[in-house]
């Protein structure tokens, strides 16, 4: 994917693929969560809030606790880099079941696009980083990954841009709805 594509365009590839496979959603506070409820708000989303950088964290635990589900953790390049040893559990631990992605514009689009710490961190060469990981692709090429057999890292290269809408959702209500989907 070329860096000019907004992080609109690429929630509305990453939603088309998680309803094609019925899959979870965990998303990091802030940015992430604003611009996946802007491209489809679904019950299988959960919208993270309080700690920033908890997507992944949160993601591993779902997918360890719904091993049916495919689970993906929508993360922003500043919140991942906040919580990189969540990459190092997550290769030791390797949920087949779990796809991790990073929206990566190099800012901290919720502040006023402060560059991020983890600015030239190389995240094309995590599944070899983090060997628990099984690949690497670029988000154009995710419809190319063996849903069976994760975990996957995903690179999503996108552009700064204006922040969509709030949730316009108290963070309670997120929870219960999400939770509502594992007690039928
Ligand atoms: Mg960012």
């Amino acid at each position: 994917m070329s860096s000019n594509v907004k992080q609109a365009e690429a929630f509305e590839k990453l939603v088309e693929f998680a309803d094609k496979h019925d899959a979870l959603i965990v998303a990091d506070i802030g940015s992430q969560s604003l611009w996946l409820k802007a491209a489809k708000d679904r019950p299988e989303n959960l919208y993270l809030s309080g700690p920033m950088g908890m997507a992944s964290s949160v993601a591993l635990g779902v997918a360890m606790s719904h091993k049916d589900r495919l689970v993906i953790a929508a993360c922003g390049d500043g919140a991942l880099g906040m919580n990189m040893g969540s990459l190092a559990t997550i290769s030791n631990t390797a949920p087949d079941n779990l796809i991790v992605v990073v929206m990566d514009n190099g800012v901290y689009e919720f502040t006023k696009s402060l560059p991020v710490p983890s600015l030239g961190v190389n995240w094309s060469n995590v599944s070899h980083t983090y060997p628990g990981f099984k690949s690497t692709v670029t988000l154009p090429d995710i419809g190319t990954l063996d849903t069976k057999n994760g975990p996957h890292f995903v690179h999503a290269e996108i552009e700064p841009a204006e922040l969509p809408p709030g949730p316009g959702m108290h963070a309670v209500d997120v929870h219960h709805r999400f939770k509502s989907l594992f007690s039928k």
